[in-house]
C-alpha cells in the first residue's frame, strides 16, 4: 500500500511527513515479517501478543523469526476479560525486554498496539504492529491511549516501523471489531465536520489534502459496508487500508484532528466514567458510531437556531460541582486542564454570531439523526442497544461535560459559547422522541 511518506510545501502552509516505512496489507502479510525484521537490521524482538492473538498467530511468527536466527521473546498477555492498557501491563512488558532488544512486534489490535507504541517510545526502541483485527484507526497514528491513574491519557508517542495486516487473519476477525472499525471511520464525517466549524471560530488550520485524503478513505469505507459486515476479503481490506489512511492523516497533522472530534469525545467520556465506577461500555468504535448520531442530531438542532437568541453563560460553581461529582478522583485533573486552556469565556460569542451563515452551512452538511442511524444499521449496529446501555442520563451528562476531557474546539464548546450546551444535554431526550 503506498501512502506519500510526506506532502512538502503543502497548500496549508505546514509541511507533512509520516515515518511509516512499510505498510503491506495483503493475504500472507505475516509471512514478509522475518525480511523486514532483517531488512531493520534487528536481531532481539520481544513479541507482544495476548491469550487470543498467541494461538491464531503470534506464536508462528516467533517460531518464522527464530527459523531466521532472530531472537524473539514472547510476551503473551493472559488475562481474563479484557486486557487494560495500565500502568501494570507496562510493568508486564518491561519485565521481558533487555539490553539486547532491539524491537517490539505488537501482534493484535487497539491496546496491545497502544502498550507497545507507549512502551516502545519510552524505551526509543522502534515497533512494529501486526494487525488481527481492522478495529480502529491507531495502527498508524502516533498517539497512545493508556489508562494511567484510571484515567484515559493519549500520550504523543511515534508511529510503527510497519503495519502489517494479513488479510486472511482481519477478515476472521470477530465481526464486534469488524464493526468497531467501520465505526470508527463513520465517525470521521462528525470529526471533520467539527475541523470545519474550529477552522472558522478558531482559525485552526484546516488543510484540504489532509481533509480529503480522510474524507476519501471514510467515504470508501461506506460505500463498502455491506462488502466488510459479510466479510469479504477486498472490502475487508478497503476497511483496514482506511483505517491507516485515517492514522496517516493524524500523523500529517501531528495531531489527532482529522480523527478525533465531539463523537470521540463522547466515546471517552463513556469509557472513562464506566471504568471508573466498573460500568460496561462498548468497544470503541462502536461507541463512536453512536455518538456520531447524537452529534449529528445537535448539529442539525442548532442549525434551525437564529443568532439573536446567542447569549454566553457559564456558572463557575455549579460546573466545578457538576465536574467533581461525575470525574470523582480525576476530577482535579480536569478542572486543572480547563483551568490551563481558558476555553470557558465569552470572546468567541459575537465572532460566532458574525459568521453564524457560514457556520451553519457546515452544520447543515452532516448526515441528519435519522441517515446517521439508518447507515448504522447497515453496519448491524442498533442505537436501541446504546440507549438501553448508557441511559439518558448518562448520555446526557456526557453532552455538557465530555468535552473538558480534552483541549479540542468542537460542536460541544461551540454549543458552549453561544450558552446552548446545558440546554441543548436537558432537552436530549425531547431531541429524540
Ligand atoms: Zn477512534
Ligand atoms: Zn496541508
Amino acid at each position: 500500500m503506498d501512502i506519500p511518506k510526506e506532502i512538502k510545501y503543502c497548500s496549508c502552509g505546514l509541511e507533512h511527513f509520516c515515518a511509516i516505512e512499510d505498510i503491506i496489507i495483503e493475504k500472507g502479510a505475516n509471512k514478509k515479517i522475518p525480511a523486514l525484521i532483517s531488512t531493520a537490521s534487528c536481531k532481539d524482538v520481544v513479541v507482544v501478543s495476548d491469550n487470543n492473538t498467541h494461538p491464531l498467530c503470534a506464536s508462528d511468527i516467533a517460531a518464522d523469526l527464530e527459523s531466521q536466527r532472530i531472537k524473539a521473546t514472547e510476551m503473551i498477555y493472559a488475562r481474563d476479560g479484557v486486557l487494560i492498557p495500565d500502568e501494570k501491563a507496562i510493568i508486564q512488558l518491561l519485565e521481558k525486554v533487555s539490553t539486547q532488544t532491539d524491537m517490539l512486534i505488537g501482534v493484535g489490535s487497539g491496546v496491545v498496539n497502544d502498550i507497545c507504541k507507549y512502551v516502545s517510545f519510552k524505551l526509543k526502541l522502534p515497533y512494529m504492529i501486526v494487525a488481527t483485527a481492522p478495529s480502529m484507526d491507531g495502527y498508524a497514528s502516533a498517539g497512545a491511549a493508556m489508562i494511567i491513574d484510571n484515567m484515559k491519557v493519549t500520550y504523543n508517542a511515534h508511529v510503527p516501523k510497519a503495519i502489517i495486516g494479513d488479510t486472511n487473519i482481519l477478515r476472521s476477525a470477530p465481526i464486534d471489531l469488524i464493526k468497531a472499525g467501520l465505526g470508527d471511520m463513520i465517525g470521521k464525517l462528525s470529526c471533520l465536520n467539527d475541523w470545519k466549524i474550529s477552522h472558522l471560530v478558531t482559525d485552526e488550520i484546516l488543510c484540504d489534502n489532509v481533509y480529503a485524503m480522510t474524507d476519501n478513505a471514510v467515504r470508501r469505507c461506506i460505500r463498502d459496508i455491506d462488502g466488510i459486515i459479510c466479510r469479504n476479503e477486498d472490502s475487508v481490506q478497503r476497511l483496514m487500508e482506511g483505517l491507516v489512511v485515517v492514522g496517516v492523516a493524524m500523523s500529517y497533522m501531528n495531531n489527532s484532528r482529522p480523527a478525533s472530534g465531539s463523537e470521540h469525545h463522547l466515546s471517552h467520556f463513556y469509557e472513562v466514567i464506566n471504568i471508573m465506577s466498573g460500568g460496561k461500555y462498548f468497544l470503541h468504535g462502536i461507541d463512536v458510531a453512536y455518538s456520531t448520531a447524537i452529534t449529528n442530531a445537535l448539529r442539525h438542532k442548532l442549525a434551525a437556531e437564529t443568532p439573536t437568541k446567542f447569549a454566553y453563560s457559564f456558572n463557575e460553581d455549579e460546573w466545578q460541582a457538576d465536574i467533581r461529582s461525575i470525574y470523582g478522583k480525576s476530577a482535579e485533573g480536569v478542572l486543572a486542564l480547563q483551568k490551563k486552556l481558558g476555553l470557558y469565556s465569552n470572546k468567541n460569542l459575537n465572532y460566532i454570531k458574525e459568521k453564524w451563515d457560514a457556520i451553519r452551512e457546515v452544520l447543515s452538511e452532516a448526515m441528519t439523526y435519522e441517515e446517521t442511524v439508518t447507515l448504522l444499521k447497515r453496519a448491524e449496529l442498533n442505537i436501541e442497544e446504546f440507549y438501553d446501555l448508557y441511559g439518558f442520563d448518562m448520555i446526557k451528562n456526557s453532552i455538557s461535560y465530555a468535552k473538558d476531557l480534552k483541549d479540542r474546539y468542537t460542536l460541544f464548546w461551540l454549543l458552549q459559547d453561544i450558552g446552548l450546551l446545558n440546554k441543548y444535554a436537558d432537552e436530549f431526550g425531547k431531541l429524540l422522541s
